[in-house]
């Protein structure tokens, strides 16, 4: 296995199991800027790069599935091909590598985010191994405070169950984590044809994720949260936003896209930097003062 060291952590490269997975600490939550998209009146910040501390906040990502079967356009894993689900199993050793392989030994907060390589969506050990795996495993190597799993889904329209694993991960949230568990949706932006051309046309349309996420129950503790990764060209309704999600149920978080090979390739704007959101901060408030016209009647 390859452990390439980067400036927050470790990538795990483990091409035996064809998995990669990742840890990294808390390097600053301005890293994701959150706006409340019906006010949007969240100030944004640039990140500033801080000195990683694990006993604050550690983060884990791992993989769900060697390699994806979705072909999104801004992403590498389709490259590396497919080679199915990570079993539950393989979801614990990734876990159980990043914990052994660091000397911390307790954390107020310990995040792992199945969004690495692969659907999470696609592969029902996922749902197992955090409701039932996750806690204990854990609990074997550090103390943490509090341990909190995030789906990430770019919600596929090839998968047949993905109703049914929303609606299951939101039991899990609520009931089993009380809360503290998250569940994220790739949005990226809030018209159809820029979204079919990022997704590849594989995921499912802005009216289909609407209705889905209208079955959600109410989160408890955080709210759900849309993710939109922008580069200049993002289009972003706050308005048609708005209509589609309930903001009591979704908070917006705006991320600029990863520098892979396929952004670059397939011509995204990867030169938005963490230390640039000028252009962002100026769209935001644009939308926010065209709401506050309208309430005013101007
Ligand atoms: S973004 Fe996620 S779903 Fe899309 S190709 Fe990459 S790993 Fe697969």
């Amino acid at each position: 296995m390859e452990i390439v060291n980067t400036h927050t952590g470790k990538i795990y490269v483990d091409t035996d199991h064809r998995l990669e997975f990742l840890t990294v600490g808390d390097y600053g939550k301005e890293n994701n800027i959150k706006a409340d998209f019906l006010g949007l009146h969240k100030e944004i910040n640039g990140v500033q790069h801080k000195t990683v501390d694990l006993t604050q906040k550690w983060v884990a990502t791992i993989s769900t599935q060697k390699g994806c079967p979705m072909n999104c356009k801004f992403c590498d894993c389709p490259k590396y091909g497919f080679y199915g689900n990570a079993s539950v199993d393989e979801m614990a050793y990734e876990i159980e590598t990043i914990l052994k392989n660091e000397t911390v030994k307790n954390t107020d907060r310990f995040n792992v985010h199945f969004a690495r390589m692969g659907e999470p969506t696609f592969n029902p050990n996922v749902l197992a191994f955090a409701r039932d795996n996750l806690r204990k495993l854990v609990a074997k190597y550090i103390e943490a405070k509090t341990i909190h799993p995030v789906v990430s889904t770019m919600l596929p329209k090839a998968n047949s169950h993905l109703t049914q694993f929303v609606l299951d991960w939101c039991n899990i949230k609520n009931i089993d984590y009380r809360g503290e568990a998250g569940l994220q949706f790739s949005i990226n932006s809030t018209d159809d044809a820029q979204r079919d051309y990022q997704f590849n046309n594989r995921s499912l349309n802005l009216a289909e994720i609407s209705a889905l996420a209208k079955m959600l129950q109410h989160p408890v503790g955080r709210k759900y949260t849309l993710n939109f990764a922008v580069t200049k060209d993002t289009i972003l309704d706050a308005e048609r936003l708005t209509k589609l999600f309930d903001p009591k149920k979704f908070i917006v978080k705006i991320t600029p896209i990863h520098e892979t090979k396929s952004a670059v390739k397939n011509g995204f704007d990867v030169t938005t930097s963490y230390d640039d959101y000028e252009k962002l901060d100026k769209r935001i408030e644009n939308e926010r003062h065209k709401k506050d016209k309208r309430k005013l009647g101007l």
